[in-house]
């Protein structure tokens, strides 16, 4: 098994004051978000292979160095892969881009463009899609919703992204969590463009989004571009499984439709790295 979305960042030292505080509202409740290298592996323990990113967004008070990322990943470099952080309104963008790539070795790259406060179609970002289609580097990007009070929750739409991939039709993109609540509009976008995947993670909590994605993605036939990940520390691997399994609880007893058992055994299956060209 693979997971394609789990962070590493030490929440002292790389968020704002404000930003730990208001990450409480995710789940409405206190998350501890520290990320420390062995409770993270032993949660990791299901996946043989785990991508990570940090998260650079200075509007929110986020800011992961790759070289953390790098060297978290180091300490099991045959299970863990990472991209690096990426916020298009910081002049050194590319700058930091081609550290974390050329000398860090990381795979891709992680937006976050409602949390840095910018359109992904803003002429900002473009360089950055040009530059990772030429050098086939896969994007990780946040799509949805989210809690911080100064994150524009109208760059979070997964539509915008339609309009990247017309442009740049080779890119391989990720969508994270199915652009939630906005699921049936990232189903859509990710059903045009042979490049589009949606991540799974942080959505089983929400069961009856959870499973209203899953049956309009069997609806749309867009379940083979479905990619499972976690989100931790936000959700946990044995969780997250169980709520895919699960998917079907909800409805019962009752004639609604259910999530087929064979598209929950290949969401979970699926070789995502190999997919985004991950080695
Ligand atoms: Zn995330």
């Amino acid at each position: 098994m693979q997971n394609v979305h789990a962070h590493a960042w030490d929440q002292d030292l790389h968020f704002a004051p404000e930003t730990i505080h208001e990450a409480d509202i995710s789940r409405g409740f206190r998350i501890d978000l520290s990320v420390q290298f062995d409770a993270f592996m032993a949660d990791m323990a299901p996946f043989d292979k785990v991508l990570l990113f940090g998260m650079k967004a200075r509007l929110n008070g986020y800011w992961v160095p790759d070289q953390y990322l790098a060297d978290f990943i180091a300490k099991a470099p045959d299970r863990l892969r990472g991209f690096a952080g990426c916020d298009p309104t910081q002049p050194d963008c590319m700058e930091e881009l081609r550290f974390g790539i050329d000398v860090l070795g990381l795979s891709g790259v992680k937006m976050g463009p409602i949390y840095a406060g910018i359109d992904p179609r803003d002429p900002r970002c473009h360089e950055v899609y040009a530059w990772c289609q030429e050098r086939q580097l896969p994007i990780m990007t946040h799509c949805g919703t989210t809690y911080n009070s100064k994150a524009p929750l109208g760059f979070s739409r997964p539509w915008l992204w339609d309009e990247i991939a017309i442009q740049y039709p080779s890119l391989k993109m990720v969508l994270a969590h199915v652009g939630h609540p906005f699921c049936e509009e990232c189903l859509v976008v990710i059903r045009k463009h042979p490049n589009l995947y949606a991540d799974i993670s942080a959505l089983y909590y929400r069961p009856w989004q959870f499973y209203n994605m899953l049956i309009a993605a069997q609806e749309y036939r867009v379940t083979h571009k479905l990619l499972f990940g976690t989100d931790y520390p936000f959700a946990k691997a044995r969780d997250s499984i169980d709520g895919l399994q699960n998917a079907n609880h909800l409805v019962e007893g009752t004639l609604m439709p259910r999530v087929s058992h064979e598209v929950i055994d290949s969401i979970l299956n699926r070789d995502s790295f190999a997919l985004l060209g991950i080695h």
